[in-house]
């Protein structure tokens, strides 16, 4: 199979986790026959310093034209004071919207071997935790349009939250896809006691339910959701949300990781298009060191070869390898434990490399 990748190290630690996961990908396509090329375009900061704007036009048509695009992070201190048109964050938001990146799938992993990372007690997260959060990215409270106004001589602050019936479906669709291709279990998360969005959210759930029998579906109030999470995360296999909830339970769920810097991320458009990146920052603190967990990134790899390629065997293969790794004991600093080895960004990068 031959691919185009648009890669985006962006700032920071970017560009020292990208290089892992392209060496985890080139280690892939020589041992599976596929040939992957990469185009390297600036985002963020150091487009700035380059070229004025966080994203050029011609950068913008190159993930446009790829069959998909990796990210690392874009950001840092230096560019706090940016004007709020040119910040590095305005970039991604750019690339999201102009690609259509209307599904983001983080998935939320628990590797055994790390449970006393995680603040949570041994007897709820010791047999691992592996569930998918799909968040509407396009739509809801983010996107709808905002006023404040002086109503009888005080201030009144307003925020729509729409959502249309195609919104719904085309991001319930991706959990159902998403759910087959896992535990055949979804749970839709709503607030339908309370809003109308919900209400119409839960009713477009409950016809694409009739399509996927094989689903084990159920409905969640959010705050109910917020609870169980934290109580008995291992009863979740998928959870579907709109986008403002799917903000606060991704990042909720995403410390029962134990460290950030071990969760990818997928960005998906209606096509096979999409966009994959680690969910963590540029972290400038430790940027240039060579001390960054690569392993956020090259499962994001992993998805890409599984979402924008279908090489679900590939991608087995990438998550397996971290997998081994683990279980070797070497882990980069932000993992490390009692008895572990301790491996550079690089040498974790050639470590897992050396798993395919
Ligand atoms: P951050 O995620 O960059 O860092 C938070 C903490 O986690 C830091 O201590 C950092 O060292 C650590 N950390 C993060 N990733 C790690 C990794 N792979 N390995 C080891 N440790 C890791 O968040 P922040 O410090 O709030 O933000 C820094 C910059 O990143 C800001 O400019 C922010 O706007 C930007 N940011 C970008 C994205 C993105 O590009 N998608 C996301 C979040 C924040």
């Amino acid at each position: 199979m031959e691919k185009k990748i648009t890669v985006l190290p962006g700032d920071g630690i970017g560009p020292e986790i990208v290089a892992e996961a392209v060496k985890v990908m080139d280690r892939v396509a020589a041992r599976f026959g596929h040939h992957f090329s990469y185009t390297y375009v600036d985002i963020g900061g150091c487009s700035i310093d380059r070229h004025g704007v966080p994203i050029t036009e011609e950068g913008m048509a190159l993930c446009k034209g790829a069959d998909s695009v990796l990210l690392g992070a874009v950001g840092g201190p230096k560019w706090d004071s940016c004007p709020a048109e040119i910040r590095p964050e305005k970039a991604l938001l750019a690339v999201r919207k102009e690609l259509g990146l209307f599904a983001n799938l983080r998935p939320t992993r628990l590797f055994p071997q790390l449970a006393s990372a995680s603040p949570l007690k041994q007897e709820i997260v010791g047999q691992g935790i592996d569930l998918m959060i799909v968040r509407e990215l396009t739509g809801g409270v983010y996107f709808g349009a905002r006023k404040t106004e002086e109503v009888n001589g005080e201030l009144v602050a307003t925020d729509l939250m729409p959502y249309s019936e195609h919104e719904i479906e085309r991001i319930g669709r991706v959990a159902f896809e998403t759910a087959m291709k896992r535990g055949k279990k979804l749970a839709s998360v709503d607030k339908a006691n309370v809003l109308e969005t919900s209400r119409l959210w839960r009713k477009t759930m409950h016809r694409l339910a009739e399509e996927y029998p094989e689903v084990e579906y159920s409905d969640i109030l959010v705050d109910n959701t917020a609870m169980q999470l934290i109580k008995n995360p291992v009863q979740f296999d998928v959870l579907v949300t709109e986008n403002m909830f799917g903000d606060i339970l991704s990042d909720e769920a995403s410390m029962l990781t134990g460290s950030i810097g071990m969760m990818p991320s997928a960005s998906l458009s209606s096509g096979t298009l999409g966009m994959y990146e680690p969910i963590h920052g540029s972290a400038p603190d430790i940027a240039g060191q060579n001390r960054a967990n690569p392993i956020g990134t090259i499962l994001s790899a992993a998805m890409m070869l599984r979402y924008s390629f279908d090489l679900a065997q590939e991608a087995d293969a990438i998550e397996e390898a971290v997998n081994r790794v683990l279980n070797e004991g070497w882990r980069t600093g932000d993992i490390m434990q009692e008895g572990c080895k301790k491996a550079s960004c690089s040498e974790m990068g050639d470590l897992i490399a050396g798993k395919i």
